[in-house]
């Protein structure tokens, strides 16, 4: 047994969760970190916040996560939680492009110690239209990837709370979308991908990726002190043009920093130097 997962091994977690999502995240940081983890179902995390907008979310991400971790660690006794949160919204950096942006924590009482595994990106079928035209519905079916991925649906827009989540068959999209034009003062519906993981395989890939990241940063111990979660804080660009020797902006040292003991440690990237190609003196 290597020391990394000695921290780990045996101990016991709560996963709060409620749609599907250990699936994914249990065995994964079981198999590589010995956690031993109990799924908590009984509590609604919808009440935290759903994507369909009933329930209005209060707080960030990283807020409501916490919140489920403690919420499980409450429920079950147990001094680690583990939850998993989602955001669909716009690219950070570039407008109008979809992105899907997962966080996965893991909050060790009774070491204070929280680490956060995360993955973003523009890998996401998160799209919706407002239409009273089946042939618009059929192709904005096809294109979110139904009926691999489910789909919602209700009347009039996006206002109303009478939702129809998890539409898996063509014969029900058709059967429903009838219903619900008919239902609709102006003959149209609001229809959107269902983000919610168990509807959603490309969605739970991205928990996936979270879960690994997760997983690595359990397995970094501080140098010093070895407490777990000893991460990438920071990064100095700087490397040198392989031609002319000038900085560049390329990451030259990685930082990594304990959250325990505060311990930073700089590490050098592998490549030795930039492509002139990167040089601000060499190609303008
Ligand atoms: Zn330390
Ligand atoms: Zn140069």
């Amino acid at each position: 047994m290597s020391k990394e997962v000695y921290f780990w091994e045996k101990r016991k977690a709560v996963l709060i969760n409620k749609h599907d999502k250990e699936r994914v995240i249990v065995p994964i940081i079981e198999e590589k970190t010995g956690l031993q983890i109990t799924v908590e179902r009984s509590y609604d995390t919808d009440l935290l916040g759903t994507f369909t907008k009933e329930v209005k979310r209060e707080g960030s991400q990283l807020d409501t996560v916490r919140l489920k971790a403690h919420k499980g660690m409450q429920l079950m006794g147990l001094d680690i939680g583990i939850a998993s949160e989602g955001i669909f919204g716009s690219h950070p950096v570039i407008p109008f492009i979809p992105w899907n942006y997962e966080i996965v924590i893991l909050i060790d009482k009774k070491n204070d110690i929280e680490i956060v595994g995360e993955s973003g990106t523009t890998a996401t079928n998160y799209d919706y239209i407002v239409t009273g035209e089946y042939h618009e519905v059929q192709e904005f079916a096809r294109r979110i990837l139904f009926p691999s991925h489910f789909i919602v649906l209700r009347a009039n827009n996006e206002e109303n709370t009478a939702i129809i989540k998890g539409i898996r068959t063509w014969k029900s999209l058709k059967r429903i979308f009838d219903q619900e034009v008919n239902n609709s003062k102006k003959g149209k519906v609001f229809i959107e991908a269902d983000t919610r993981a168990c509807a959603n395989p490309t969605r739970m890939e991205n928990i996936e990726r979270a879960t690994q990241d997760l997983v690595k940063k359990m397995l970094s111990r501080c140098t010093i002190c070895g407490a777990p979660g000893f991460i990438i804080v920071d990064k100095k660009v700087g490397l040198p043009c392989e031609s002319c020797g000038s900085p560049t902006n390329e990451v030259a040292t990685k930082i990594y920093a304990c959250k325990k003991c505060t311990y930073t440690e700089e590490e050098q990237v592998e490549k030795k130097q930039a492509s002139a190609g990167r040089c601000m003196h060499c190609n303008p």
